[in-house]
């Protein structure tokens, strides 16, 4: 019980830590023009599923107990895991949303003066932003000892990325032609020399 209660604290402060880096870009978006949108049925279904895994399932789970049948025993070093993967997800999170500054978007965008950017962590990835929900996704599913309530991040994660990812490649390529694509050939796309 102890442990299982420590585990979801440490999940709570990092929800609060993502908000706390991800609000002033979300103010800051507002202002910037937007010249291109591929906002899209299918990108909102992304963005919801993912909001559904990564907050409302464990948000819910955290005060109601339920699923109950899903509850296992935590182990210790579970926690010890969770809470470096976390912490190492909301590092990646605030470089990538620093970096990529004014050309942030929630969804598929392109900014009026957008610019390619391929540098910091996007000198190693094409998408650390998503690397960095992957890893809190991970951190969720070693804090929260519940199969459901710890793996629905990683479900979420899963349907957002593969919703969107080849659709925003391909509008990246439309906008920035033979730049972004010498930028896929150096680059991998979510983890550094793998994949
Ligand atoms: N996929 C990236 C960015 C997510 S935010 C990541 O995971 O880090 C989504 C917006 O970022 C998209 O609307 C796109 O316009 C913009 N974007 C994606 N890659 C970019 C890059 N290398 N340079 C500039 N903007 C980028």
């Amino acid at each position: 019980m102890f442990n299982a209660s420590v585990g979801e604290i440490i999940w709570v402060l990092g929800i609060v830590a993502w908000y706390v880096i991800r609000y002033p870009f979300e103010r800051r978006a507002r202002r910037v023009q937007v010249a291109r949108t591929a906002r899209t049925l299918s990108d909102r279904i992304g963005l919801a599923t993912a909001f559904f895994g990564l907050a409302i399932v464990p948000g819910f789970y955290l005060a109601t107990g339920i699923p109950k049948a899903a509850d296992y025993a935590p182990y210790p070093v579970a926690i010890i895991l969770g809470t470096f993967t976390m912490l190492l997800g909301l590092w990646v999170f605030r470089r990538s949303h620093k970096e990529l500054g004014r050309n942030w978007s929630i969804t598929l965008e392109i900014r009026e003066k957008h610019k390619l950017v391929s540098s910091g962590p996007y000198a190693l990835v094409r998408h650390p932003m998503y690397t960095s929900f992957l890893l809190i996704a991970l951190g969720q599913a070693f804090l929260l000892a519940n199969w459901v309530a710890g793996l629905a991040g990683l479900a979420g994660f899963a349907i957002l990325f593969f919703l969107r990812v080849n659709k925003e490649e391909r509008m990246m390529l439309e906008n920035f032609g033979p730049e972004y694509r010498d930028y896929m050939e150096r680059t991998k796309r979510l983890i550094p020399y793998l994949y």
